[in-house]
């Protein structure tokens, strides 16, 4: 029998599974591969670092999102290597060995990574940003770790150090992380600490444009600046991080001053290049990534010309398209109907034309602004066109009512947040800002001090192992 054609789809984010879902009814053999076995909905990551969602609601696996598609199939694998010439895709399977899918069509769909503007020798253990699950884990350990330090400590100044976060670059997800950490700290956190109080926690929101938000309208930057600002957060624009180490960030602001404050946390949101990925084709094809790592792809979303290569989303390029979900989204769709239609034997479609819905972020409970079809949305009915918006994308209905109810229980009646789940070794490794895995003091080869002293809290003794005995 015939070999059927093979495509194969380099990650099942929101271009990867929308181009298999475009295929599902062509004559071909889908594979998707990724290193996850889930499909992660990006935009809700900060509510698991908040506590507010758990993460399989924003993260279905992937095999049960495309489980009733006959002709796809998924694996789970790194890939590492593509060869064109004979069209092989290369992946390292969890146990190190090699996967080699061969292709007659591929499809690029890998996303991007954090960009730390060529400081990431320097930044990026101390300032971990927020693209998976692990990471939004690891930062719900970064945020939720902090007050049980400012909990035992005892010195005032160290205290108003774990008490100090901050979140470098002021886009949507900047904006998102530093609203969640002032809802902690003044709604949800107060009433469960003894020693300390939770609502001096100091918040900065550091960016380097002049406004917040800043692909948005100027109203709604406005808007998203003075309710920030009413919540506590402390907004410097036209500002940059020069600096950091484990315990404080420098600062310059825009009289090109420089300014050392004290913090145990600071979080990136500020910016992406396009993954590894790219670079490995473009070094294949012969052909250039632009300044932020992506490939550049024509009108039809081909690579280089070629009718067996394609790159969708927020790995490739074309006409300044933004780096969002509904650009993956379409693009992959987009591809997938291409293949389809040109196995059919019909005409080449025309070229891809992004169709923009609109942007939004949120800034708190009943707090968000959104720009969709021309109109302009802030507060409360904001708010609710986001969270319909987002319970609309979630993959599954268990998805979309178990968000709700998680929202609903969060923000409404109980003022809470339900998944606050840190462990001694999250909390140790967070405290000493190591990124990726725990990570021992003996590893960072910090000079952390390990009080061999019992140490007191006002009106609180905590017992060392010695008092035992
Ligand atoms: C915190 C955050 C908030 C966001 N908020 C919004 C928002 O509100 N609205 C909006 O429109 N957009 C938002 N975005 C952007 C949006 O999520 C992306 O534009 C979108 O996910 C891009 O889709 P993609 O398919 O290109 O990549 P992704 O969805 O990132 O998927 C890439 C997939 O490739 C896999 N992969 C990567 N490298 C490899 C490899 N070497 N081998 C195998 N698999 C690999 C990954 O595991 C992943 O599953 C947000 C992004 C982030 C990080």
């Amino acid at each position: 029998m015939a070999q059927r054609h093979r495509v194969v789809i380099v990650g099942g984010g929101f271009g990867g599974i929308n181009a298999a879902k475009a295929l599902a009814k062509a004559n071909v053999d889908v594979t998707i591969v990724d290193r996850t076995n889930h499909h992660l909905f990006q935009p809700l990551l900060y509510q698991v670092a908040a506590g507010i969602l758990p993460e399989g609601l924003i993260a279905p696996a992937i095999r049960s999102v495309v489980g009733d598609q006959r002709n796809c199939q998924v694996a789970l694998a790194e890939v590492q290597d593509i060869d064109v010439e004979n069209r092989v895709v290369i992946a390292r399977e969890p146990d190190t060995g090699e996967l080699r899918l061969p292709y007659d069509t591929l499809v690029l769909a890998a996303g991007a990574t954090h960009s730390y503007f060529g400081n990431e020798e320097k930044f990026a253990q101390y300032a971990p940003g927020m693209k998976t699950i692990e990471d939004a884990r690891y930062l719900r350990d970064g945020i939720l770790a902090k007050y049980e330090m400012a909990e035992l400590e005892t010195d005032p100044a160290e205290k108003k150090r774990w008490l100090t976060f901050a979140i470098i670059g002021a886009g949507p997800t900047g904006v998102e992380l530093a609203g969640q950490i002032a809802e902690l700290a003044h709604v949800v956190l107060p009433r469960d600490y003894r020693h300390i109080d939770t609502t001096s926690t100091r918040i900065l929101l550091l960016e380097g444009a002049p406004a917040v938000l800043p692909p948005f309208d100027e109203k709604l930057q406005k808007w998203t600046h003075d309710k920030l600002t009413k919540m506590g957060v402390e907004i410097r624009t036209n500002t940059l991080a020069v600096d950091m180490d484990r315990s404080s960030i420098t600062v310059k602001g825009p009289d090109g001053s420089e300014e050392i404050i004290p913090c145990r946390t600071r979080i990136w949101a500020a910016g992406v290049q396009g993954s590894p990925l790219a670079r490995v084709l473009a070094g294949k094809l012969g052909i250039d990534v632009d300044r932020a790592g992506r490939i550049p792809v024509g009108p039809d979303c081909s690579v280089n010309g070629r009718s067996d290569i394609y790159a969708v989303g927020d790995i490739m390029t074309l006409d300044k398209l933004p780096g969002v979900a509904q650009v993956a989204m379409q693009q992959g769709k987009y591809v997938g109907k291409l293949v389809t239609g040109r196995l059919a034997g019909q005409p080449a479609p025309p070229p891809f034309k992004y169709f923009d819905k609109g942007s939004m972020a949120t800034i708190g409970y009943k707090a968000a602004v959104a720009e969709s079809f021309g109109m302009k949305m802030t507060g409360v009915i904001g708010f609710l066109a986001w969270g319909f918006i987002h319970i609309m994308y979630l993959v599954g209905w268990g998805n979309r009512f178990g968000a709700l109810y998680s929202w609903l229980r969060a923000m409404v009646f109980s003022k809470n947040r339900g998944h606050r789940i840190i462990t001694f070794d999250g909390a140790e490794n967070v405290a000493h800002r190591g990124v990726g895995g725990p990570i021992s003091k003996q590893r960072l080869g910090d000079n952390v001090p390990v009080p061999d002293a019992p140490t007191e809290l006002s009106g609180m003794r905590v017992s060392t192992p010695d008092d035992a005995s």
